[in-house]
């Protein structure tokens, strides 16, 4: 009996395996981490083979947990880290390691790509911002810098992809070559509009088409693995964010979900029509299946709940992140106390890399509790900024905004942002969010599960969270926040060493 999904959840700094029954429940996880490779400053690698390797450890161990064969696994869903690239050949090997969505190496390439005059239509194209987060300047680099690869390359010899379209290589030993259209969304040189790679681009980068995989539906037939046993089938792929968008069952246009990890990234679901930003959101495909295609706004924010584990292991005024509760909520307000955790810039929409970060209004009676609460508030106003310029790029009204990742489990956090975006917002009991999405893509290609309203029925809240303060209060905490902000971008220290901590981790 095919009674299982197995998720492969693929992030930067671990791979799990998550298996879910029919109703949508969790049943076992398994995670293994695997090592950052940082030989420079503001580089960052992995090895595709050691990522494979942790891929296969982690659905084993599921199995044997849990007393199951390949018959009981329905299908498999893949959802990744978005961007990170592998250029490998025909054996699956690949010729460098991964460069990964955060590394700054290919910096150069995307000053040159602006210095050309190609931003405007690198953004028309494709949504995206010229910047080194996105996989071309990464396939350029290497072709560029791996002695051979461009003569590989232009002889057919060598192919690029994103970690599913690798993982799914290695998974069916060659015999699948694709990737979806939200991971190829995220490429720079995939056109949004048309569904195809795009010609123009791939001369500008000069990246040879015969490179790259053919691009599918984020729930359909990819293939099929026996390295569990007999055949399991692959029937999702997509990207971490989309994926956690698809797991809160944020199906109608408006819907909106929040994840405050490491950073925070806000995803809007705006149906079938593109909004190209002019504020510094992301266009990007959420998810195509059948013949439904939805798209998506984006905005980032880099620094969320590391602005918490700087409390903690920075400058050490907490023991546990989930301190900040008790703290935030001992004082009646943070005295004043603003926190702009600007520790590698700030992103969405000031996309400003050079300011660092500042804490203003400290006075003799600041303590450990109100620099908690600023920081949790600091989180806070930068989300907020990336939800005003949605409200107004959208024109669509935020409906009730869905919250994962590990800072959302902390109910302050979550007050304080319903109070200052007047938005509606809502935890799910089930905080696995981005390997349900793919779960339900995989289910819904096989049948295991029926429709979408059938999986809308297995999310379950756990808490929601509504405007407490009243608006008055809110547009005076708004403002402070501006100021700090203003004040935070007009502090620009010029110091090259400076500028290459910037580059440092997210
Ligand atoms: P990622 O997937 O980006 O690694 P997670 O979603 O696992 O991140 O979230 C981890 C982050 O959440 C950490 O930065 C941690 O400081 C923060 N965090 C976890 N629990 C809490 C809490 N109760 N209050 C505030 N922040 C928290």
């Amino acid at each position: 009996m095919r009674d299982y999904i197995i998720t492969i959840d693929q992030g930067t700094t671990s791979t799990r395996a998550i298996l879910f029954d029919k109703k949508g429940h969790k049943i076992c996880s398994k995670q293994l981490e695997f090592k950052q490779i940082m030989p420079k400053s503001g580089w960052v690698l992995h090895n595709p083979e050691e990522i494979f390797l942790t891929v296969k450890e982690v659905i084993n161990q599921v199995l044997n947990e849990k007393n199951l064969t390949s018959e009981d696994i329905d299908s498999i869903g893949i959802t990744n880290q978005r961007e990170t690239t592998v250029v490998f050949d025909k054996r699956g090997h690949a010729i460098y390691p991964a460069i990964v969505w955060q590394s700054r190496q290919t910096i150069d390439i995307c000053e040159r790509l602006e210095k050309k005059g190609y931003k405007e239509l690198i953004h028309e194209k494709t949504g995206l911002l010229i910047n080194p987060y996105f996989s071309a300047t990464k396939i350029m680099w290497i072709l560029e810098n791996v002695p051979g690869a461009r003569e590989h390359a232009n002889r057919g010899e060598l192919l690029c992809g994103t970690i599913d379209t690798y993982l799914l290589y290695r998974l069916t030993e060659g015999r699948s070559f694709k990737t979806d259209v939200t991971n190829a969304s995220r490429t720079m040189i995939y056109n949004i509009h048309d569904l195809k790679w795009d010609d123009d681009l791939l001369d500008i980068c000069d990246i040879p088409k015969k490179m790259l995989a053919e691009v599918c539906d984020s729930s359909c037939d990819f293939g099929y693995t026996t390295l569990f046993g007999n055949e399991i089938r692959i029937c999702s792929m997509i990207g971490d964010q989309q994926a956690s968008l698809f797991g809160h069952t944020a199906f109608s246009k408006g819907d909106t979900k929040i994840t405050y990890g490491t950073g925070s990234f806000m995803l809007m679901n705006t149906g079938n029509e593109k909004i190209i930003s002019q504020k510094g959101l992301l266009t990007t495909i959420a998810w195509k299946y059948g013949n439904n295609i939805c798209y998506a706004l984006e905005g980032s924010v880099f620094v969320a709940g590391s602005a918490i584990q700087w409390l903690r292991d920075g400058i050490k005024i907490i023991n546990k992140s989930s301190e900040t509760y008790d703290m935030a909520t001992r004082v009646e307000d943070s005295l004043g106390v603003y926190f702009v955790p600007a520790f590698v810039g700030l992103g969405t929409p000031y996309w400003d890399s050079e300011c660092r970060g500042a804490i203003f209004g400290l006075s003799r009676g600041t303590t450990r509790e109100h620099i908690a609460r600023a920081t949790l508030e600091g989180v806070c106003y930068q989300v907020s900024d990336v939800i005003n310029c949605m409200k107004e790029e959208s024109n669509t009204p935020i409906g009730i905004t869905s919250t994962d990742g590990g800072a959302s489990s902390n109910d302050y956090l979550l007050q304080f942002e319903a109070d200052i975006t007047r938005l509606t917002l809502v935890r799910p009991r089930e905080l696995e969010t981005t390997a349900l999405g793919a779960c339900y893509l995989a289910g819904l290609y096989t049948g295991f599960f029926e429709s979408i309203d059938d999986i809308k029925k297995f999310h379950e809240l756990d808490k929601m969270f509504l405007p407490e303060i009243s608006e008055n209060k809110a547009k005076k905490l708004l403002n402070g926040w501006n100021i700090a902000v203003n004040a935070t971008r007009m502090f620009k220290v010029n110091d090259n060493e400076f500028e290459d901590e910037k580059n440092g981790e997210y």
